[in-house]
């Protein structure tokens, strides 16, 4: 069983995904948590291996190109993983760097326009990962079934909604829809402010 449990706050932590910890140093905070279908406490303490992840993003950078030498991936833009994003605009890095390796020719111009198409659209997405970004819908559905039980999802968050939002996520990454109109916005920009 793999199993994932996640703290908020600012970690006090290193760079390393690969750090070990002691199964008890995450148990004892699911003391209270009491299920009648599963013993948390027991599962956690059973664990061969628990490892943290430390959530990390770096403040957005003012420059990735030096010359002939450029950024890109968690090297110009590592981000907080909400939405599913750092490999993703790591790709679509690559596929614009390549594009401009191939189309212009000289070289430093080429990463200065890969540049000038990357940088300001990657770092809003870094700031907007430092608030909820599009894992808004979970707090709205805890705060409108005031975290009880519901048999259906499409009266606490009707799927229109939540495709609006996630829709102006897509927005933001630059990833626009094909079914999007034309000038359409959701109005919902205001949840993915950064908190910090
Ligand atoms: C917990 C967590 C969850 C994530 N979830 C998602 C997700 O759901 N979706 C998503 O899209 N992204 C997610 N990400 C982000 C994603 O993993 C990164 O954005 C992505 O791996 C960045 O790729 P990269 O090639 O730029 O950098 P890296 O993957 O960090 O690759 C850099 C490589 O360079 C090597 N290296 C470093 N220094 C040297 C050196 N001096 N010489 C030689 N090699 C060196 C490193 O060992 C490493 O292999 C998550 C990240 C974390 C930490």
């Amino acid at each position: 069983m793999n199993w994932v449990v996640e703290q908020n706050g600012r970690p006090e932590t290193i760079e390393d995904w690969n750090q070990k910890v002691t199964p008890d140093e995450i148990a004892h905070k699911f003391d209270e948590c009491k299920l009648d279908f599963l013993d948390v406490g027991h599962m956690i303490r059973s664990a061969r291996e628990v490892y943290l992840f430390p959530l990390i993003d770096h403040d957005p950078l003012p420059q990735w190109t030096f010359d002939r030498v450029t950024l890109l991936g968690d090297a110009a833009h590592a981000m907080y993983p909400r939405g599913g994003n750092g490999v993703c605009q790591a790709l679509v890095d690559t596929r614009v760097i390549a594009e401009k390796l191939a189309t212009v020719s000289d070289p430093v111009e080429a990463m200065r326009q890969y540049e000038a198409e990357r940088r300001s659209i990657v770092n809003r997405i870094v700031v907007a990962n430092r608030g909820e970004g599009p894992e808004v819908v979970r707090r709205i559905v805890e705060e409108r079934s005031g975290g009880k039980p519901f048999d259906d999802i499409e009266k606490i968050l009707p799927l229109a909604e939540a495709d609006a939002i996630f829709k102006e996520y897509h927005r933001l990454a630059g990833m626009k829809r094909p079914d999007e109109k034309p000038g359409e916005t959701s109005g919902f920009r205001s949840v993915f402010l950064a908190e910090r």
